[in-house]
């Protein structure tokens, strides 16, 4: 059922310094207005502590705001430690994070629209076409209700370390909600995440990525490169037609890295598509003289998918022959796969049986 939206400013989206401007507006006690972000961003509560708060002022900031939170409609925890969430919105769509183990913390992928409207020939959530943009309340509840759900549920290892806007949709169609969702994971006193653990990616949505340089944060940037042409990198992705491979490079070469900062290339690896001894030669070739990290991810199937998984010994190759050209190589390994968490694999409902 669609339900109304809330049209109150959003409490998640606002920095600590804007949330004490609306406190102060209002003569609220700055202690207790301390004490709401940090019951949410520090503390994973599910909601403040507000006997800690007078109850006019509990009252007013009610009224004035929404502190509406993405509803876990459905919690999935594959064997590997991997969680989805299905979140419900206000409005009664559906949307999916997904929480990646690593050595006891995890990384966040974070959705920033509800569907997509990029049509990427592999990708499960491009099959569902683009619904909506979410919000920035809606990209930052999605942090707060996976913090609280690790607090509940795996206290010990209650560790967001990273956040990746690689979840459904392209966050750069999103930029203005993206940018501001960024800033406040960024915020002090808030989730105050540095600059390098969060990565937004992009398919190479131009209009976004000329925005870039001037405008986002001093986030990582990540590219879904996944072929080495504009062939072969139109039909995975159609908007390369429009904005094809060299443009997108060229832009991301303007834009300034400091020390030791990467651009992460993303590569699909596809059974007999883009997985030969030239395609390395050939992404080689393309990275050499860039600041680039490239990622591996072979291709994890979902079903209808038309494309093949390489296997672990053509993947390796391919790994060793592009790491002669002197960038850093890795190789995703594949996470949550038993309960469709893997890369490409988001859709806003869940396939597998007992879901
Ligand atoms: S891969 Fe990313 S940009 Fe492409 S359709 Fe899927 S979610 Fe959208």
């Amino acid at each position: 059922m669609t339900q109304i939206r809330s049209n109150r400013p959003h409490f998640f989206q606002l920095t600590y310094d804007e949330f004490a401007a609306f406190g102060h507006q209002h003569q609220l006690n700055p202690a207790a207005l301390a004490e709401i972000f940090k019951n949410y961003y520090k503390h994973g509560l599910t909601e403040p502590r507000w006997h800690k708060v007078a109850k006019p002022a509990r009252r007013l900031m009610e009224q004035k705001l929404s502190f509406f939170l993405p509803a876990p409609a459905r919690v999935h925890q594959a064997g590997d430690s991997t969680v989805k969430f299905l979140f419900s919105l206000e409005d009664g769509q559906c949307i999916e994070a997904v929480l990646i183990p690593f050595q006891k913390k995890y990384s966040l992928c974070l959705s920033s629209q509800v569907g997509c409207a990029m049509g990427c020939d592999f990708c499960h959530t491009g099959t569902q076409g683009f619904s909506r943009h979410l919000t920035t309340g809606e990209m930052v509840g999605q942090y707060v209700r996976a913090k609280q759900w690790l607090m509940e549920h795996r206290p010990k290892d209650a560790r967001i370390l990273n956040v990746v806007f690689m979840g459904q949709g392209e966050p750069l169609h999103n930029f203005d909600e993206v940018k501001r969702a960024v800033e406040i994971l960024l915020t002090h006193r808030g989730a105050s995440l540095a600059e390098y653990k969060i990565t937004v990616s992009t398919c190479g949505y131009m209009p976004g990525l000329a925005r870039w340089k001037k405008e986002m944060p001093n986030v990582n940037i990540a590219l879904s490169l996944h072929a080495p042409d504009d062939i072969r990198r139109t039909q995975l992705i159609p908007v390369n037609k429009v904005y094809p491979l060299s443009s997108i490079l060229n832009e991301l070469d303007t834009i300034p890295m400091g020390p030791k900062r990467y651009i992460t290339f993303e590569y699909l690896l596809i059974a007999n598509f883009n997985d030969s001894e030239s395609d390395a030669t050939t992404v080689g070739h393309l990275l050499k003289r860039r600041p680039a990290i490239l990622n591996i991810i072979p291709f994890n199937p979902y079903p209808g998918a038309k494309y093949q998984r390489p296997s672990d010994a053509q993947t390796t190759r391919f790994a060793s022959l592009v790491s002669n050209f002197g960038f850093p190589v890795t190789v995703r390994a594949p996470k949550g796969a038993d309960i469709f968490a893997a890369c490409g694999q988001l859709k806003s409902q869940l396939y597998s049986a007992g879901n």
